[in-house]
Parts: structure tokens; C-alpha cells; sequence
């Protein structure tokens, strides 16, 4: 790489990481590799794009803000690739029951009470959550999203949003999906992208899934949507009708319009192979947390799905469920429950783990190449992790300190688009007193059930 020389006295650089170890590198989908790390880089960044990457000794950082990031690991901002984030209202509402009492006594019956102003709140609980923990991007799905899409410009962060609905609905559940769509794609400077948000195969009937899959095609976007969440849910798709959720998506053309799918625990083999024919245009979120706790399983086919070429990202799902938003927790536990699974303890090397954290959930979410790597032309999403911590020393390995020590609240530094969402540990975007304050108040009537209605039944 050609040393920079300024010749004005102009900055060259709106922003400048200097002396960072920088994570440039990780093995390509399917092969599990190293990865591979720089020394003392410089990053720089302009337009909110990252436009030059190189050893900070040959850099002669010209910019309008440097950053001194001696000590700090720089690495893609964590991408969560399926989230609901404005439940970080339920958090903690319903613990240690079964799913089928999770959806049906406690999660619908109160999203009956949720409002716009609440999505509004809730969301910026979840993006000051995000941000503190690294995530510079997140796919989400849930209700009253033109209230989520205001939190994100407002937040700085960036966020692929889909409008949930059901068949329950009738046609304006899908039309409303297909508005949200439509109207913010490209909107907060290309922070926000949209997709056509079906709840699930056993809630949407085939004729919203191909209207799904039409709409998505014709705007560009793809459909996010719950599928073959467990082996029970796959079971009982064979049972009524011979085929899997997959095979439902298969048929419906939404796998061929382009598909993030949550969270595919009930992915077989034969589903393996539909997905391998679509592998540039889907990909399966995956988010072991929550299924640990709710006893959902088995753990999806992470190494099939690899081997065949479809790109898997984390996911927190929804603060209800997983407790936290912390894509950290989910690589540590994706780790570490992949080798058990596989009874392979050399499998789902630190690399590979990485990987998943950057360009492959970049690729889940439709984004490949655009986020989730340090590579000159790619957004500057960039995070700044501090490894000095006694729980990360020695830093023998790298990559595995980064998959198996760091805590979310090493992360020093956040940036989206360029622009500095979290400075050493300061949000810059977000009043958190304020913020927090009308957060509780909003909360307790949020899980009143008194009124004895529900948006939903789950009936599988
Ligand atoms: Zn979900």
C-alpha cells in the first residue's frame, strides 16, 4: 500500500483511527480458517466510507478527528442479523416457561398494549444497548416500524427494518408491510434499508408469502421472516402437509426473491439443498441463547449450512427472549455449543466465528461487501475493543480472545457511517437519563393482561 504524503494543508480525512491492531481479515464461507490481523493501522474515513487502511507509519494522518486507538483491537461493527428491538419493554417478563406460555400468556397478550411511542422508546433503549455493545447494524421485525425507522436516524445507527404482519390481518397486513417498505428504503443517508416482514409460514398463509416474495422483488429488498424455528415446528409442517417451512418458502418464491431466515433450529438436509441453490441471495440468523433457555432444538446445521455455502449471522432476537442484545454472548455461545454439537473440538475454529460476527452476516442481511469488513470502500462501521482487561491478558491468540473473553462492555468506541455513536464509553447520539425516565414509566403498563386480548395465538 502506497505511503500517504498530504501536499495542502487540507484535511485528507474526515476521521482518523491511528494505531490500532485492526481485524482485516477472515477465512471466506465454508472454510474454517484464521483470521488475520494488522499491527499498528491507521483507518481513515471520509464520506462514510473507510478510504485508506495501512500501517500508521506510513500514514501521515491529515483529518478533522483522530482517534488514538494504541492498545485497542478494530474490527467491523458486530452485526445483529435478527432482532425486535423495541421489546427490550418485555425483558425479563417471562422467564423459565415453556414457548408456547411465552407467546401465548404473556408475549401477545401484552403487545396488545404496545403503541407508537412506545416502539419509538423501546427502540432507542435497544439502540443505546446495541451501541454500548458493539452493534453497529441490525435487521429488525416487528410493529409501528415508521416509529422504529425514526429511532434509528435519531440513534445514528444503521438498520435493515421490516413491518411485521400476519394472515390474521387480511390484505392489510401485507400492504402495510409492502408502504413501510417502500417509503423508508435508502432513507437516513442509505442507514436504513426495509424488507417484507411475514411473522412466520404457520401465521402467513401462501398467498401473503408470494405477495411477500413479489413485493420484495420488485422493490429490491428481501423478505425477513421466522422459519423452521425448531424440529417440533418442521415436524408439524411434514405432518400437515408433506413439506417443511422451508419447502414452503421454496414454493412460495420467497426463497427466490431473497430471504433472511430466523432461526432455522428445524433445518434437514433436504432443506440444505434448497437453500445451497439460493446461497447469494439467503441466510439464516442464528441466536442460541434464546433457544438454550427455551429449550428449543436442536441448534441449527451451522456446519451444513457452511458447507453448502449459505452465509449464517448472530442474532439477539428480542430482549424478551434473549435477555440482552449482545452479539458477543451469541458468538461465545455459537462457539462453544457448535464443537459440543459436533463433538469436534477443532471445528468452528475463532476464525470462523468471526467470520459469522462480519461478512457473513453482512451477506444474511443483503449486504455483502457493502458492511461487516475493514476494507477500503466498504461504510465505516467501525468498533474499538479494549483487550487490556485482566479477563483478556495474555493476548496469546487474538481471535479467540476476541470470540472467547471480551465482553460487550469492552467496547470502547462505536461508529456507523462514519460518524462517532459512542466516544470511550460516552453515547453521543443518545440522552440516557432522559431516555431511561420515560423507558420505566412506559414499562408497567406495558405487561398489563387485565384487558384478556391477544394479537395472536400460537397454536403449532
Ligand atoms: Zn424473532
Amino acid at each position: 500500500m502506497a505511503p500517504r504524503h498530504p501536499t495542502t494543508d487540507q484535511p485528507v480525512a474526515d476521521l482518523a483511527i491511528v494505531g490500532a491492531t485492526a481485524l482485516v481479515g477472515t477465512p471466506a464461507i465454508g472454510v474454517d480458517g484464521l483470521a488475520e490481523f494488522a499491527a499498528s493501522t491507521t483507518i481513515e474515513i471520509t464520506d462514510g466510507a473507510i478510504t485508506w487502511i495501512g500501517p500508521s507509519a506510513d500514514a501521515r494522518p491529515s483529518a478533522r478527528e483522530v482517534i488514538d486507538a494504541n492498545g485497542l483491537v478494530a474490527m467491523p461493527g458486530l452485526i445483529n442479523t435478527h432482532c425486535h428491538a423495541a421489546m427490550t419493554f418485555l425483558r425479563g417478563v417471562a422467564e423459565d416457561v415453556p414457548i408456547a406460555n411465552w407467546f401465548n400468556d404473556y408475549i401477545w397478550p401484552m403487545e396488545v398494549n404496545v403503541g407508537g411511542r412506545d416502539v419509538y422508546i423501546g427502540t432507542m433503549v435497544a439502540a443505546a444497548e446495541m451501541i454500548e455493545s458493539g452493534i453497529t447494524s441490525f435487521a429488525d421485525h416487528y410493529f409501528f416500524m415508521d416509529e422504529a425507522a425514526r429511532a434509528v436516524e435519531k440513534s445514528g445507527m444503521r438498520a435493515n427494518l421490516g413491518s411485521a404482519f400476519f394472515s390474521s390481518q387480511g390484505n392489510e397486513g401485507l400492504a402495510h408491510s409492502v408502504e413501510f417498505a417502500e417509503a423508508w428504503h435508502g432513507r437516513a443517508n442509505g442507514r436504513i434499508t426495509t424488507s417484507i416482514a411475514p411473522h412466520a409460514p404457520y401465521t402467513c398463509n401462501d398467498d401473503d408469502l408470494r405477495g411477500a416474495a413479489d413485493a420484495a422483488r420488485r422493490l429490491g429488498v428481501r423478505v425477513h421472516i421466522h422459519a423452521a424455528e425448531d424440529m417440533h415446528q418442521t415436524q408439524l409442517g411434514v405432518d400437515g402437509r408433506g413439506i417443511t417451512p422451508i419447502q414452503v418458502l421454496a414454493e412460495t418464491g420467497v426463497l427466490d426473491a431473497g430471504v433472511i431466515i430466523a432461526h432455522g433450529n428445524g433445518i434437514v438436509d433436504a432443506d440444505i439443498e434448497l437453500l445451497a441453490t439460493h446461497r447469494d441471495r439467503v441466510g439464516v440468523t442464528h441466536g442460541p441463547k434464546g433457544y438454550l433457555k427455551y429449550a428449543l432444538g436442536p441448534l441449527t446445521p451451522i456446519r451444513g449450512l457452511l458447507a453448502a455455502g449459505v452465509p449464517v449471522g448472530y442474532c439477539t432476537d428480542g430482549a424478551a427472549s434473549n435477555s440482552t442484545l449482545d452479539v458477543f454472548e451469541n458468538m461465545r455461545i455459537t462457539a462453544i455449543t457448535q464443537k459440543h454439537a459436533a463433538n469436534d473440538a477443532t471445528w468452528f475454529r475463532s476464525g470462523t466465528a468471526l467470520q459469522l460476527a462480519g461478512s457473513g452476516a453482512a451477506a444474511v442481511i443483503g449486504q455483502p461487501g457493502m458492511i461487516g469488513e475493514l476494507r477500503v470502500g466498504a461504510r465505516a462501521d467501525v468498533i474499538l475493543v479494549d483487550v487490556s482487561g485482566f479477563h483478556c491478558q495474555p493476548l496469546h491468540d487474538l481471535a479467540a480472545t476476541l470470540v472467547y473473553c471480551v465482553q460487550a462492555s469492552d467496547v470502547r468506541t462505536t461508529i456507523v457511517d462514519g460518524n462517532v455513536l459512542m466516544r470511550d464509553r460516552r453515547l453521543t447520539t443518545i440522552d440516557r437519563e432522559a431516555l431511561l425516565t420515560e423507558f420505566r414509566q412506559r414499562a408497567s403498563a406495558l405487561t398489563d393482561r387485565s384487558h384478556g386480548r391477544t394479537i395472536q395465538d400460537y397454536t403449532t
